[in-house]
């Protein structure tokens, strides 16, 4: 590049787009623009939970122009900033190729949470994740895609440890003038407002953009000045508060979202409930029908119409294997809550009912957000194989005269954003090997065929990957354990220098503590978990996170249980726990550990995603035959634990698991891994390590899933309506 100074418009203009670009979390996927917001500020980077918004206003106005007169910088910057302008203008999508059609109207995809960086924190867990991958992959995929979901002031919380290892939940409030938000305005630039009926409240509420990329996430919120104090609570917490918070969310969300989208001018083509927490937008479609037809209550003819109508432009994901997980809210609640919009359907709350029974006349049953979910879509799916006939089963009698395997939930497997995921590390070892085009391919098997052969990486190579990537993750836990020791007492943090080690077999471990789960599984003979983990030659450590749900409290047992193993003295600095668990720790962990480590109670999980993330950085899975790992396990690419069934009881599984899982370890796994040839390199489990990414990235990718929900649930339906396909699919 020609030396030439650098204009002051330059400059300025260059300093808009980058406040511009911190507005869009588009950043949180290229480790490029990341460099950038990291550079301006290392220090507000780190302190803010790497956020942009926050180094872009902590930043002045005059140093940054400063900064940009750097040659270097400017063109850095401006290799970025052309970069995401192309992202937003391409017109070559693989929407336009594959699924034309969707050009035009948006999918609308409803969610109670979205987990899309650790910097935004209105997501919980999975399903959050999920929804926040759905998003970044639909944007790279050019689909015209719109969010709906709550602005959480307190987000879920932030978790820390007592002295004895309780869970402590502490909620701080976010203040949306420091997050990546643009309030949503009208012409006029007035906030727009809309509102709901809730119980006897006319509730207000606004609505904040985040921009994914291409996609737009709206955020709802109720802490409006014209709204009562507990009104305006109502969008504090994630899933915070009892049965009466739990509904008015979920009304302000179903109804609310689709009442929002119209005051915006947003028509979309399909509505996409992510779990049932959404479903009562189905009830504000048809209401908008009926009124649109100026239908009376007694017209069954028009309400058939109207029920078509919604189902016809309705998709819905379920995400729970276990019936006490669905939401259900009896008669009394239901009248209390939602008494003026049944008045407004002309069906009155008795009519309503009707929609979220099994058996619409039986007065005793509730009303399941689920069912209402599935009488009212076109299509329905679990996340899973496994979860897609364990749902089939669990509604069968929604679809009564069916048989089981014929009733239309089929299931569409979940997956992950690979280049949201993947560590800085990782993400430049393999543009640094295969080019930066690696990421368009993720989908491609052919392509990791050739990228997994020797001649492209060697087993050196990808052995001195996992020794950094493992280092990282030992440094990172230092740094965490040294602040969590530093809070309860300032004395002794020197000890958390030497923990963990980085040339020790590590297995990670984090999720929500949700009990079947089973954190502890590894520790149910506790006398040979010493034995593994204290082993001169061959030792063990592990490296657990995860948040009890504030209301759990035998998941919150689980937590002081491994806290308390972890302060042993013979297994000091060998079982860690890190607190606050959340995207950013995620990242680390999933990066750094060699076994990724999974227990759930089968059936019970219904996908799991977790383990997905550690797939491109040469991490294997170690996992019941639950979610996602019975269909992806083929015999080599990792390892099980237990049989592909589930036992008579909870303790027999637990028993008969927990061996299985000591005899892998200590069989196969340990072994394995400290099987060195004379360059000290394990070679046999590199291999496992080449066939693990070549057999499950191209398809554990949300690439490949929101092609698949492309194909099979938003283009309109081809041949018979009502067929759902149990397919797999292919890559695309
Ligand atoms: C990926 C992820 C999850 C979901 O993990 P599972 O394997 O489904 O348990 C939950 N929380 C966070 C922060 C995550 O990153």
């Amino acid at each position: 590049m020609a030396r030439r100074s650098i204009s002051r418009k330059q400059t300025d203009d260059l300093a808009r787009d980058l406040r511009d670009l911190a507005y869009n979390l588009w950043w949180s996927w290229h480790p490029a623009a990341q460099q950038i917001f990291h550079e301006l500020s290392p220090f507000f980077w780190e302190h803010s939970n790497h956020s942009a918004v926050e180094v872009i206003n902590w930043i002045s106005g005059e140093e940054l122009k400063e900064r940009l007169k750097d040659p270097v910088f400017f063109g850095k910057v401006s290799a970025v900033v052309q970069k995401f302008r192309d992202h937003l203008s391409q017109k070559e999508t693989w929407t336009k190729r594959n699924a034309p059609e969707l050009l035009g109207a948006p999918i609308a995809y409803f969610s109670a949470e979205f987990g899309l960086h650790e910097s935004l924190r209105i997501y919980s867990g999975g399903l959050g994740i999920l929804a926040g991958d759905h998003a970044k992959s639909a944007s790279d995929l050019g689909l015209t895609f719109v969010g709906v979901t709550l602005l959480y002031r307190q987000g879920y919380f932030q978790q820390q440890l007592s002295e004895d290892g309780w869970q402590v939940e502490r909620y701080p409030t976010y203040d949306p003038s420091r997050l990546p938000l643009s309030l949503v305005r009208d012409a006029k630039g007035n906030p727009v407002i809309s509102t709901v009926e809730i119980g006897d409240d006319r509730v207000a509420f606004q609505g904040w953009a985040i921009r994914v990329g291409r996609a737009t996430v709206y955020a709802l919120d109720t802490d409006l000045p014209q709204n009562e104090q507990r009104v305006r609570d109502l969008t504090a917490h994630v899933y915070g508060g009892d049965q009466w918070t739990r509904i008015s969310q979920e009304i302000l969300l179903g109804i609310g979202g689709v009442r929002f989208l119209r005051s915006i001018g947003v028509k979309p083509a399909v509505y996409h409930m992510n779990e049932g927490h959404s479903a009562f937008l189905t009830l504000e479609l048809m209401r908008e029908r009926l009124v649109k037809g100026k239908a009376t209550a007694q017209d069954a003819a028009a309400i058939a119409e109207a029920e078509y109508y919604v189902k016809q432009r309705s998709v819905f994901t379920t995400h729970t294997p276990v019936p006490a997980g669905h939401d259900r809210f009896d008669y009394s609640l239901m009248q209390k809550a939602l008494n003026v919009f049944a008045g407004s359907m002309q069906m009155g709350i008795d009519g309503l009912m009707r929609y979220g029974r099994v058996r619409p006349d039986d007065y005793n049953e509730p009303f399941t957000m689920t069912v209402l979910a599935l009488r009212m879509c076109r299509k329905a799916n679990g996340v899973s194989e496994l979860h897609g006939a364990v749902s089939r089963e669990m509604w069968k009698s929604l679809y009564a005269g069916t048989p089981v395997d014929k009733v239309p939930i089929g299931f569409i497997t979940n997956g992950v954003h690979i280049s949201g995921w993947a560590a800085h590390t990782a993400s430049k070892f393999w543009t640094d090997r295969l080019g930066v085009h690696w990421i368009e391919n993720v989908s491609d098997q052919s392509y990791w065929k050739k990228a997994l052969a020797v001649t492209k990486v060697s087993d050196q190579e990808l052995w001195s990957l996992r020794t950094i990537l493992r280092r990282q993750l030992v440094e990172f836990a230092r740094r965490r354990l040294r602040e969590q020791q530093l809070r309860m007492h300032a004395n002794d943090v020197g000890l958390f220098d030497s923990v963990l080690s980085p040339e020790v077999l590590t297995i990670g471990f984090a999720r929500r503590f949700a009990t079947y789960k089973r954190a502890p599984l590894f520790f149910r003979d506790l006398e040979w978990a010493i034995r593994i983990l204290t082993s001169g030659e061959r030792p063990v450590q592990l490296v657990f996170a995860g948040k009890a749900h504030p209301r759990d409290d035998a998941g919150k047992r689980f937590i002081q249980e491994i806290v308390n193993i972890g302060k042993r003295v013979d297994l000091f600095g060998k079982v860690v726990f890190l607190e606050d668990y959340d995207i950013n720790v995620a990242r680390h962990m999933v990066a750094g550990a060699d076994v990724w480590l999974n227990t759930p109670r089968r059936p019970m999980e219904a996908s799991g995603t977790s383990g997905m993330k550690a797939l491109i950085h040469g991490g294997l899975q170690l996992s019941t035959m639950d979610g996602w790992w019975r269909e992806a396990f083929d015999g080599e690419n990792g390892w099980r634990i237990g049989e592909d069934s589930t036992a008579p009881s909870e303790d027999q599984q637990d028993d008969r698991d927990a061996a299985s899982l000591r005899s892998v370890l200590e069989e196969e796994i340990i072994p394995l891994f400290y099987d060195r040839g004379k360059d000290g390199i394990p070679h046999r489990w590199i291999a496992k390590i080449r066939r693990s990414m070549r057999t499950l990235i191209p398809t554990y990718n949300t690439e490949r899933m929101v092609g698949q929900y492309v194909r099979e649930c938003y283009l309109p339906a081809k041949g018979a309506p009502g067929r759902v396909s149990r397919s797999k699919g292919s890559s695309t």
